[in-house]
């Protein structure tokens, strides 16, 4: 799950003012369908017990994977059962728990400060609203998103994440490439109440069959509403770019031969 701005405005978009697209809502719905019936009932796919530890896992997954973030929460949440105890924390420990997520120090000072903040301003408690949620250090609106939907079960945005980017894209439903802005002309496709599953299920389908270097088109049920459809045997087709050549290198020069300095002669 990649980095976001940090534009915590929920506005339901007008289609008016946007960039057009030409999906419509009906269209839009019709893909949704297809989508909810080829990936019923998925869940993010952090592990999690309730929205302190998803709200850890997904600050955690950022530039990593779910599957390898589910390795290392267990220990962090066995250590740090709620926001209280992370937020006193001693950086040193919690960045060797977290090592192998990368960006270990960057997350745990994130970790460490989002904490203190829940119990500073919330007594320990995770908000509830996206606006809170987003002025916790290292929350941008994908995570809240992803808590909001995911644990609190609330329907205030939809996760856009790198698979949605890229499926949305490929499905017609955005020209945007700002997160923020495909997260717009998704809330004004699609109906409130399936924003949660609409997100993990375009998660799902990118992480799973709209992949970004091999979509699998022959087996996706969307190709006949989707317009890259037949994507996946171009990019098969297309010829790998050849390895730069290396550069000859160069033979070393041979070193001047030293001239021999005639022996003076002897006064
Ligand atoms: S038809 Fe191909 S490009 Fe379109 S959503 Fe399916 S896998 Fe992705």
């Amino acid at each position: 799950m990649g980095a976001r701005t940090r534009n915590s405005t929920p506005k339901r978009p007008s289609r008016k003012t946007k960039k057009a697209t030409n999906a419509t809502p009906e269209a839009a719905a019709a893909i949704a369908d297809r989508l909810a019936e080829r990936w019923p009932g998925v869940v993010v796919e952090l592990d999690h017990q309730n929205a302190y530890q998803l709200l850890v896992a997904t600050i955690l997954a950022a530039q990593s994977t779910d599957k390898l973030i589910n390795t290392i929460t267990p220990a962090v949440f066995a250590k740090y059962p709620d926001a209280t105890a992370l937020s006193q924390a001693i950086p040193a420990d919690l960045e060797q728990l977290v090592f192998k997520s990368g960006f270990y120090r960057q997350k745990s000072g994130s970790l460490i400060k989002a904490a203190t903040a829940i119990v500073e301003r919330h007594a320990g408690e995770v908000p509830s609203t996206i606006e809170e949620l987003c002025e916790l250090p290292g929350v941008a609106r994908k995570t809240a998103n992803v808590v909001l939907g995911n644990a609190l079960g609330k329907n205030e945005g939809i996760v856009v994440d790198t698979h949605v980017m890229r499926v949305a894209g490929r499905l017609g439903l955005t020209r945007e490439a700002d997160p923020t802005k495909i997260e717009n002309d998704l809330m004004a496709l699609i109906p409130r109440e399936r924003w949660t599953d609409f997100g993990n299920q375009m998660i799902h389908h990118g992480r799973y069959l709209c992949r970004a270097k091999d979509p699998q088109c022959d087996a996706c049920p969307l190709a006949p509403l989707c317009p890259s459809a037949g994507l996946g045997i171009m990019l098969a087709k297309k010829p790998k770019a050849k390895a730069a050549a290396k550069p000859k290198a160069r033979k070393p020069k041979p070193k001047p031969k030293a001239k021999k300095s005639k022996p003076r002669a002897r006064a």
